[in-house]
């Protein structure tokens, strides 16, 4: 969290939302839950996380759309492309779908998350650390609290 903060633009499809975020080396992963998979229509999303002071909304409105009792969604209304995910439980934090940044090669991933629910024919080799839902207790707990997945 020493680095230098890095200026990195995003938006949705249409051009309708741009945003930007001061990117300081935060936790990237790729979720492979299965409502990750429904939103997207992929295999998985990638998401950086990262503080919401260092989030700023430069252009248009991102609609949020509660997806579970311990999160929303947010995307364009106009395109309906994903930008952000949150959690009730990190208030402090907000998750940025790494693929809706203008350049995503910026933001690697550093590990597999929910992979109890990783397809079976996807095939990957990148040696990532590689953990189910229940292995983050903040996030086993929260869902413990809701009886819900993300
Ligand atoms: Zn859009
Ligand atoms: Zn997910």
């Amino acid at each position: 969290m020493n680095e230098p903060g890095r200026i990195l633009s995003g938006g949705c499809l249409c051009g309708a939302v741009r945003y930007e975020i001061d990117y300081r080396g935060e936790e990237a992963s790729l979720c492979h839950c299965a409502m990750c998979r429904r939103q997207s229509g992929g295999a998985f999303m990638g998401f950086v996380t990262v503080p919401r002071a260092h989030y700023r909304l430069l252009k248009g409105e991102i609609t949020y759309r509660r997806s579970s009792d311990i999160g929303r969604r947010g995307f364009c209304a106009e395109c309906a492309t994903p930008l952000v995910m949150d959690y009730n439980y990190e208030d402090e934090r907000t998750g940025i779908v790494t693929g809706s940044l203008d350049d995503p090669e910026a933001v690697p991933p550093m590990l597999h998350w929910g992979v109890e629910s990783m397809l079976s024919w996807l095939k990957l080799d990148d040696g990532l650390p590689r953990l189910s839902t229940d292995e983050d207790p903040e996030f086993a707990e929260a869902r413990r609290l809701a009886e819900r997945s993300c």
